[in-house]
């Protein structure tokens, strides 16, 4: 009788463990184990032949800038003023910023504000060298160089006190009906590089926004995630990450709407909507 109980007890500890290491790695992993639970919302796309287009323009949108990836010598960022304010913003991201705040100040009655957005690289030296490595991105590394981030705050609600704040949250939930991510999550910082940032919006346009935050993706993971040469599926888009110098769309696609970001990474993303 003894020896069963010992049995038991030893059978309920070991299911106990193995409940608690998977707990564990459930929030180590950000998910991940257990991403099959909340199926992809990007589906294949099949696309039989392509053909080469030259596009007009391409953006910025979906530029990968991290401590790994730094901004390269040649690029310029086009940072522009926020409607009547002396606050410098990438062009890109102007419209879309101005939409988040309208819907806030509607909805809330209440104001976002931004305490950084873009910095010129003299900026982000100081920053870098005042608040050092832990805090501020090394000159060259940081996403405010290029326009496309703000960090934002509400009253009496800055830094981390942000998601205390019912606007900060509806931020945090929300931002990527607006295009924008937030671009270092909670439990990413391996992936990521910084610890979470509940401020720190970066714009990467639609439908990008809504498929890294449906599927809790960080920027680096979603552009790993597009297979070069494959094509994709979201709701009514077509997606494909295509080598910037030989640059191609599905034929039977050629005529949509489409528009193409660089990544820097060597390849630009395109965008159709079918
Ligand atoms: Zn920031």
């Amino acid at each position: 009788m003894r020896k069963k109980n010992i049995i038991v007890t030893a059978s309920h500890l070991a299911f106990i463990l193995i409940l608690l290491s998977l707990l564990f790695a459930y929030e180590k992993t950000g998910r991940k184990l257990f991403s099959f639970l909340t199926p992809m919302s990007l589906k294949p796309y099949a696309c039989e032949d392509t053909v080469n287009v030259t596009p007009e323009y391409i953006s910025n949108d979906l530029i990968l800038v991290n401590r790994d990836h730094p901004i390269p010598s040649d690029f310029t960022p086009d940072p522009v003023f926020y409607r009547d304010t002396d606050v410098l913003m990438g062009s890109e991201i102007i419209e879309s910023y101005g939409a988040l705040s309208d819907h806030i100040r509607e909805t809330f009655g209440d104001r976002i504000y931004v305490s950084s957005t873009y910095r010129t690289t003299e900026d982000q030296t100081r920053i870098y060298e005042e608040e050092g490595p832990e805090i501020a991105a090394a000159p060259g590394t940081s996403e405010h160089q290029t326009g496309l981030a703000v960090d934002l705050y509400t009253m009496y609600h800055a830094g981390m006190a942000f998601l205390d704040s019912p606007v900060g949250r509806y931020v945090n939930e929300h931002c990527s009906d607006f295009g924008f991510i937030i671009r270092y999550p909670d439990g990413k910082e391996d992936v990521t590089g910084f610890s979470f940032e509940p401020w720190h919006l970066r714009y990467v346009g639609q439908p990008h926004a809504r498929i890294i935050s449906e599927n809790d993706l960080t920027l680096e993971e979603y552009l790993d995630m597009l297979e070069p040469g494959s094509w994709y599926s979201y709701n009514e888009y077509v997606l494909g990450r295509v080598p910037e110098d030989n640059i191609v769309v599905p034929s039977s696609l050629a005529g949509c709407n489409m528009s193409f970001s660089r990544d820097l990474c060597g390849y630009v993303i395109v965008t159709i909507v079918t």
